[in-house]
């Protein structure tokens, strides 16, 4: 008599027809425009929604509840409304969210040992923990603190590791986020000259790996290098990720290039209201490049999405499941 399958080989056996392809490209055009407009709202919904069934197939099929928690030190306004929309992210797709919440003035060590607690914590996939912290707390002891297969924002030093010598761990969200993006309108990436504006830890290097991962040649640009614009010129696929408003125009780009906007920078109005601008002059660029990244409605939703699909993917690994197809 033929064996019954395993639970992990049915599992597996679920996952197959999940493997769908995003068409994420918004062929609106407007005025003497060209580019197409990547929505990444749609992109977002759509990775939000797969995590959402594979999530609940994970309940049916095996009785774990994905669980992530976060953790949030003090009262900074803008910390507070990402973590409550990461909850609300986490509820909408039926994964478990737990909060924590401590006083500006906890220690070090009292840090450290909550976050070994949540590491110890099988409710527990995913831990993060919101940045920035107050001053006085090294945030290199605490992420060091976290369990690298829990550590869904991918910041470990373990996981920066894997991410550049491979295979990859937990990768960073916003990076992730934007391959993501670029898949819909590149099948392949591999030769293209890719230049990365920014060089921070949790956007330009992890973005350059990943870009170096999927055979770019890549540059990276700083605050530092020579002529910047006439090296974004050279690029088939260009990620902006410098946090300086509209930087980027129209003729530091090649024409029919891909441009991904990581920027959110709230610009101050007249009437004493803010917009938020990206790094890229979006309405100049948009009659030169070939597909272009909006903002908002661009990466800004795919970080908290990546983030969901993290979570499962922390859970699947620690439970010796193969990797859902997201
Ligand atoms: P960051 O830590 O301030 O890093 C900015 C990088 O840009 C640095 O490497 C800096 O070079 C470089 N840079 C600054 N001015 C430059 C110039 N004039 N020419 C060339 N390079 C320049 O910022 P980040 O955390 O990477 O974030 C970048 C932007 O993305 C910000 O607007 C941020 O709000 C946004 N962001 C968005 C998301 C999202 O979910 N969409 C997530 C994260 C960040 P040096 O290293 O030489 O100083």
């Amino acid at each position: 008599m033929p064996e019954p399958p395993s639970p992990v080989s049915a599992f597996c056996l679920l996952l197959a027809p999940y493997r769908r392809v995003v068409s994420a490209v918004n062929t609106r055009e407007s005025g003497v425009a060209k580019a197409k407009v990547i929505d990444g709202k749609a992109v977002a919904a759509e990775l939000r929604s797969r995590v959402g069934d594979i999530a609940a197939r994970l309940h049916d099929e095996m009785n774990v509840t994905t669980g992530l928690a976060a953790v949030l030190v003090g009262s900074d306004p803008a910390s507070q409304v990402y973590v409550r929309a990461k909850g609300r992210a986490c509820s909408t797709a039926g994964l478990g969210s737990f909060e924590l919440r401590f006083p500006d003035d906890i220690s070090e060590a009292a840090l450290v040992a909550e976050v070994e607690k949540l590491n110890a914590d099988d409710r527990v996939d995913g831990v993060l923990v919101q940045l920035p912290l107050p001053g006085h707390i090294d945030v290199h002891r605490i992420i060091a603190a976290i369990d690298p297969d829990k550590d869904v924002d991918g910041f470990h030093p373990v996981n920066v590791g894997r991410l550049w010598s491979g295979p990859s761990g937990l990768v960073p969200c916003t990076p992730q986020g934007c391959l993501n993006l670029l898949r819909t309108v590149h099948d392949d990436l591999s030769g293209a000259d890719a230049v990365v504006l920014g060089r921070s830890n949790l956007v330009g290097k992890p973005m350059a790996a990943l870009l170096l991962a999927a055979n770019c040649t890549v540059t990276v640009v700083h605050s530092k290098s020579r002529d910047a614009a006439a090296i974004c010129r050279r690029a088939d696929i260009l990620v902006a990720a410098a946090g300086r408003p509209q930087m980027v125009k129209a003729t530091w780009i090649n024409p029919g290039a891909t441009v991904i906007d990581v920027g959110i920078n709230p610009v101050p109005l007249p009437d004493g209201s803010s917009r938020v601008l990206g790094d890229v002059d979006f309405d100049s660029v948009c009659t030169v490049a070939g597909a272009i990244t909006p903002v908002p409605g661009g990466v800004g939703p795919m970080t908290i999405a990546c983030l969901l699909r993290n979570t499962l993917l922390a859970a699947c690994r620690r439970r010796g499941l193969p990797d859902p197809l997201l």
